[in-house]
């Protein structure tokens, strides 16, 4: 089976290094993209399950790429988890992540807790299906 892959889009090296102890290849595989255009090209040219997606970023911010993954043509991508994570925190800020088609959001710092159990109630981990 598949493993359940989950698409980090994230510039910051420490913070991409936080996720990949997080989403260990036990539990889920995880694919990087360190930009909006490189993760909408991952987005587009294999399958997702779930989505991490930074707002700020060195391209097209994260609004940006959540907008074009549900007005993709792909289709999956109207429907795939996007998980906001965001250090504008402000209430404005999470609604503009939900306009723009996130599912939810989560703030920075992130808390790896929360992070895990928000994710695995979307998507199932290896752990889970074994
Ligand atoms: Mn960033």
């Amino acid at each position: 089976m598949r493993p359940t892959t989950i698409l980090c889009i994230e510039d910051n090296a420490d913070n991409m290094m936080l996720l990949s102890r997080v989403f260990r290849p036990e539990s889920y595989c995880m694919v990087e993209a360190r930009n909006g255009v490189q993760g909408l090209k991952i987005a587009e040219s294999q399958e997702v399950d779930l989505i991490l997606l930074d707002i700020n970023l060195p391209d097209i911010d994260g609004y940006e790429v959540a907008r074009r993954l549900r007005s993709s043509t792909k289709s999956e991508l109207a429907h795939v988890p996007i998980i906001a994570v965001t250090a504008n925190a402000m209430k404005a800020d999470a609604e503009r992540c939900i306009d723009a088609g996130c599912d939810l959001y989560i703030s920075k710092p992130i808390d790896i807790q929360e992070l895990w159990e928000t994710v695995e109630a979307l998507v199932p981990s290896k752990r889970d299906r074994d």
